[in-house]
């Protein structure tokens, strides 16, 4: 089947497209997106390209060269990416079907990694109390991964951010703070007086933040990318919304997630910023962020080819590699034989796209429900 390879801004649906091309972002958008991430998430706050870069700056702040990271086996290829570019050594860990974050039993078999990463896949948060304690037990510094997960809260009710020694956060397409792209980190600092940040603290991290503004390109593709979403999705009635997505990419105006490339010396856009604090704000507002619901069936292809036939559009599955995309799979060298739960994961799981109510899913809930695997709701 013809497997639509992008989300076509889907989530940008009435008018949300509109407000995104038209909000003008000012200097004072950066600080104020700034100072709330850093009060949000305690700590200074770095304003990045993407959460790839943040994710960068963050572990070459805790880490040393050759240092081994544990990373979540079912993961997007920036979190490999950034590993490798701070001059880290990621392992694998293979995960639980249950909730796609870590199989704790084996953990054990890489304590003596120095850092790890909890992703709290799909906004399902892992069991923090047990990550802490494993890594209190072997020295390992935590840090937490927010692209899919702001505003979730653990078990014990802290919110995911506040854990680990850094946050990372990612505004890219999909993420559960979307503006198509801009990332950030949050260092916990709080040595100061009432655990707030000294001096000394925000001076060295303010050094750190990148000094550029985005690319002309890059700015641009982030402007009108929710656009020609927008338009290729009405276009997929007369069946030509997918072949203009695909000139777009070929011309460079729209880049594909994966691609977009890490670089620690620009900062998102103005309007982003902006765009951001709103969506954090709402987030605090609602308290439930947007939920990738998940399950696992047979012949996904055949099933994906079905839904399409009764209209829905399926796109974007998170992930269909344990590392993905699968155009950058064998670059990872995936360790296969150790983590058979994120292939088998990868293999057969279908998410159930957020801008569908459960109303529209109905049909393609029975649809589904024909292939889905034993074992799971
Ligand atoms: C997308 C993603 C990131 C960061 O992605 P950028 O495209 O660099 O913003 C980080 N971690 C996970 C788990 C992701 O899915």
């Amino acid at each position: 089947m013809r497997h639509y390879f992008l989300g076509m801004a889907a989530e940008y649906t009435d008018g949300r497209w509109f407000k995104h091309l038209f909000t003008m972002g000012r200097r004072r958008d950066l600080d104020a997106l700034k100072h709330f991430l850093a009060k949000k998430y305690n700590g200074e706050a770095v304003l990045c390209k993407n959460g790839r870069s943040a994710l960068t700056l963050a572990l070459k702040e805790y880490f040393k060269t050759g240092d081994k990271i544990i990373v979540n086996g079912f993961t997007c290829y920036a979190v490999y990416e950034a590993v490798k570019a701070a001059g880290l050594k990621p392992v694998f860990a293979d995960i639980s079907r249950e909730d796609l974050n870590f199989d704790y039993d084996k953990l054990e078999k890489h304590g003596d990694a120095k850092g790890i990463i909890v992703q709290n896949t799909l906004g399902n948060p892992v069991d923090i109390k047990r990550i802490e304690k494993f890594a209190n037990e072997h020295g390992m510094t935590i840090i937490e991964d927010l692209a899919h997960c702001a505003g979730i809260r653990y078990a014990d009710k802290r919110e995911a951010g506040t854990v680990g020694v850094a946050s990372v956060l990612s505004f890219g397409k999909d993420k559960s703070i979307d503006t198509v792209s801009g990332g950030a980190v949050v260092f916990r600092t709080g040595a100061g007086e009432n655990g707030e940040s000294t001096e000394q603290d925000t001076q060295k991290f303010s050094g750190m933040a990148p000094s550029k503004g985005p690319r002309p390109s890059d700015h641009l593709r982030a402007r009108f990318y929710p656009m020609f979403g927008a338009l290729c999705r009405t276009l997929t009635y007369v069946k030509l919304g997918g072949g203009l997505m695909r000139v777009l990419v070929k011309i460079h105006w729209v880049e594909k997630s994966a691609d977009s490339k890490l670089d620690l010396e620009r900062r998102p856009s103005k309007f982003e910023a902006k765009l951001v604090l709103r969506q954090l704000k709402d987030l605090r507002r609602t308290g439930e962020p947007a939920l990738r619901e998940f399950c696992f069936v047979r012949d996904r292809a055949e099933v994906l080819k079905k839904l399409q036939k009764k209209g829905y559009y399926f796109g974007g599955l998170w992930y269909e590699k344990p590392v993905s995309p699968a155009r950058y799979y064998q670059k990872v060298h995936f360790p296969e034989d150790e983590c058979p739960n994120a292939v088998y994961v990868a293999e057969h799981i279908l998410n159930l796209p957020t801008y569908y109510t459960r109303k529209d899913l109905k049909k393609a809930r029975e649809i589904i429900k024909e292939y889905k695997e034993e074992g799971n709701e």
